[in-house]
């Protein structure tokens, strides 16, 4: 029992194909709801020669006139193209933020359901659930900040509806152990939800490719990070088509404004650049962490597969402090469980970075 690689794995393949039924952990008032069927949804035609006049728009075009396509074709095709998944297994939300309200709002009966998440992890899961009226069962992260299979499995009940899994996990950085997530997957019995906000900056492979395997599974990514458009809220689903097709009925008509999707098929459309930015980025991640390490208050220097570094130092508010008055704003992480004293800084340019090394040193001796 003490070595929780040796949980029993179950019957895989049966085994999560059995105890998995959608249908019973779709709530009751959402099961009978019929989507919203807007304008743009009953008649779809492209035909420039039509003439709208089914959803009082003011006919005078300005680009931004109409209302936007509320099924997002163009775009989610674009996406199918470049992460290889089916347009029927995306559904896309005003953020992930939206993608991850609209999970709660499906599969969560409030005052009766609970959630499980592993902190320290992302703080909206339990802002939303707050929201919800969710329970939150709390399973602390163990060593090296990797979730405790064992345990997370012992502490779900019959109300556990969904199990966060941040990969990698904000705010430590680590992507978590495959085994450990494929064993919950296949023996927690809820939705497993794998946030994967920062798998671009990840050296771990996306568990994308692994969707069709696991009828319980949900990835969810962004535009936010790695893309360079946390602006235009763009958060991505990937699930089984039953889900998304539960969350598309639940989804609001409008959710992703025209001139988000117009941007994110421009963007997403110059991938070599986004691909270069990442590299970038990665390089001068490396470089932060050598110099982070020669910073004689910092004692360590969290291991990290996202855009970002956790490092404990001596003093987290005393450093904090000192940083902003040199005018640079860190996270200051240290009162979050298993974070004292820690800091969780993003890789910037190469300037901004070679600015903060310079602060931290001067910093020394202070
Ligand atoms: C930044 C971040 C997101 C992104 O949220 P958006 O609403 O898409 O901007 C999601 N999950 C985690 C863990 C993050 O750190």
């Amino acid at each position: 029992m003490n070595n929780e690689n040796s949980f029993p794995l179950g019957k895989m393949s049966e085994g999560q194909k059995g105890f998995f039924e959608l249908n019973d952990f779709v709530r009751n008032n959402i099961k009978s709801l019929k989507p919203y069927s807007s304008a743009r949804d009953e008649f779809k035609g492209s035909d420039s020669n039509l003439i709208f006049l089914d959803a009082n728009e003011n006919p005078f075009e300005n680009g931004v006139n109409r209302y936007p396509d509320p099924q997002q074709i163009k775009l989610k095709s674009l996406l199918s193209e470049i992460k290889g998944v089916s347009v029927k297994n995306i559904l896309l939300g005003n953020g992930s933020d939206e993608v991850l309200d609209l999970i709660f709002r499906a599969f969560c009966e409030p005052n009766k359901d609970n959630i499980i998440i592993l902190p320290p992890t992302y703080g909206m899961y339990k802002v939303l659930a707050n929201i919800n009226a969710v329970e939150i069962i709390k399973v602390q992260l163990g060593k090296n900040f990797q979730p405790q299979v064992q345990q997370i499995l012992t502490a779900s009940n019959g109300n556990s509806k969904l199990l966060f899994l941040c990969s990698p996990n904000n705010p430590t950085g680590n992507s978590f152990n495959k085994g450990k997530v494929e064993t919950l997957i296949n023996n927690f019995k809820g939705i497993v939800v794998i946030d994967e906000a920062y798998i671009d900056f990840s050296k771990e492979e996306s568990w994308l490719c692994r969707l069709n395997e696991f009828s319980n599974l949900i990835v969810t990514q962004t535009l936010s990070k790695a893309y360079g458009m946390a602006g235009i809220r763009l958060g991505i689903c990937y699930a089984s088509t039953e889900i998304i097709k539960v969350l598309n009925t639940i989804k609001p008509p409008y959710n992703i404004n025209e001139l988000t999707q117009q941007r994110a098929l421009d963007q997403l459309t110059i991938s070599n650049i986004i691909n270069s930015q990442v590299n970038s980025i990665l390089k001068e991640r490396e470089i932060l962490i050598k110099n982070l390490k020669s910073i004689d208050f910092i004692n360590t220097v969290h291991p990290t597969d996202a855009n970002f570094v956790l490092v404990k130092v001596d003093d987290a508010n005393k450093r904090y402090n000192q940083l902003i008055k040199k005018g640079i704003v860190v996270r200051n992480r240290t009162n979050q469980p298993l974070c004292k004293n820690c800091l969780r800084i993003t890789v910037g340019t190469e300037e901004e970075n070679r600015k903060l090394t310079k602060a931290l040193k001067d910093m020394q001796g202070f």
